[in-house]
């Protein structure tokens, strides 16, 4: 009798010792996601204007500690902390702190697709030819749909994609193809894709990447949307399944890193792409947001310091254009829409302000007259 009482009182001791220990386990590990998460973790790093959209709430959008409910939710997030820790800002000092950046990369590093079309040589690539290209010649790469000769004395790197010249979804995904299968072929780190009504400032393009690991899954830009595209995959002949993901917007530019953009190959590579382009019957700039979000699984990483027409560019603060890192012109909204900034020329000599946001970031080209007021 007294034995059995014994081993009870035994048994019961062992079992809230370990109770106790996995509770204190838990607290110790929910502190340490508090404290991270508390270091900006949406924050883009190299977003020194902390401009970083964050996602809406409920929508494929990042939890805050206190929703975390169950235990997987609990762990996920805390694998998903950890990994925004090693790659995103907090290891570059967040608050406050500057460590050094994760990965030191260079300009030829990166690789910048630059998308256009034969009829806007003239009028569109010239303007970053004189402008951001003339300052990264090694780094950019020109798709387009047709032999310049002209075009190819200015600069190297031009691929005639033999696309069709047409705005159609199946010629831009061919395009978008051989972009993504040239950038395999050249080994570099980092994939970014541009348009041509984009100004790059590689300076800052670079310095934001180099706070991602390019070995790890990374897809960062800018959503035109305020939700998740909804499309239908198509399964079969007659079988359709609805999905819904997030895309940057190919106007406002992305970037992918090596690590991501092998594991995309099955969909692709080759002439995967246009497959599955017309998997899901949308533009370029969407499929590449299905393969990575939908089929892979990985997050859009948004990035503030992209930008497209699609948005009022007038809203830059201009003490902020030079920690940009892409800019455009066009219409908003059937108005005309730019950067808004005094500089080295006039709404009318440089419409797109590109020539001045050029002498901004580089005072000393030849071009640029000295002693501006901006
Ligand atoms: N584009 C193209 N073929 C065309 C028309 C446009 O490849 O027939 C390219 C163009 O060079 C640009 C991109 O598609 O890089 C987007 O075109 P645009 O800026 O005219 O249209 P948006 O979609 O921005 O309104
Ligand atoms: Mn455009």
């Amino acid at each position: 009798m007294l034995k059995s009482c014994g081993r009870k009182l035994l048994l019961s001791l062992l079992g809230s010792t370990f109770t106790c220990l996995l509770v204190l386990m838990m607290d110790q590990q929910k502190r340490q996601v508090l404290e991270l998460g508390g270091e900006g973790a949406l924050q883009s790093p190299g977003d020194p204007t902390g401009l970083t959209q964050q996602q809406p709430e409920g929508e494929a959008g990042e939890q805050s500690p206190e929703e975390v409910k169950s235990f997987t939710d609990y762990f996920s997030k805390l694998t998903r902390v950890r990994r925004e820790a090693a790659g995103g800002p907090a290891a570059q000092g967040g608050a406050g702190r500057q460590r050094p950046p994760l990965e030191e990369i260079s300009a030829r590093d990166v690789f910048i697709a630059v998308k256009t079309t034969k009829k806007f040589h003239r009028s569109r690539l010239e303007l970053l030819l004189d402008t951001w290209i003339s300052r990264n010649k090694d780094m950019t790469f020109i798709f387009t749909d047709g032999e310049d000769e002209q075009l190819k004395k200015r600069t190297g790197n031009i691929i005639n994609t033999n696309c069709s010249a047409a705005h159609s979804r199946q010629a831009l995904s061919c395009k978008m193809a051989v972009e993504y299968d040239k950038f395999i072929e050249s080994g570099r780190k980092w994939f970014c894709h541009v348009d041509d009504d984009n100004y790059v400032n590689v300076r800052t393009l670079v310095k934001l990447l180099s706070g991602y690991p390019h070995t790890q899954d990374i897809y960062i830009g800018k959503p035109s949307l305020d939700r998740p595209i909804q499309a239908t995959e198509r399964i079969s002949e007659n079988k359709m399944h609805p999905v819904h993901f997030w895309f940057a917007t190919g106007g406002a530019g992305f970037c992918i890193s090596r690590g991501l953009a092998l594991k995309m190959s099955p969909w692709a590579s080759g002439g995967h792409f246009m497959s599955t382009a017309e998997k899901i019957r949308l533009p370029d700039d969407c499929t590449i947001g299905y393969i990575i979000e939908s089929v892979l699984g990985v997050k859009l990483i948004r990035s503030n310091l992209f930008h497209s027409h699609l948005e009022n560019l007038h809203q830059v603060p201009k003490t902020e254009i030079h920690n940009q890192v892409t800019l455009s012109y066009g219409m908003f909204e059937n108005k005309r829409n730019s950067i808004h900034m005094k500089g080295a020329f006039s709404v009318e000599e440089d419409p797109s302000r590109f020539r001045s946001i050029h002498c901004l970031l580089y005072p000393d080209t030849p071009w640029c007259p000295p002693n501006v007021v901006y």
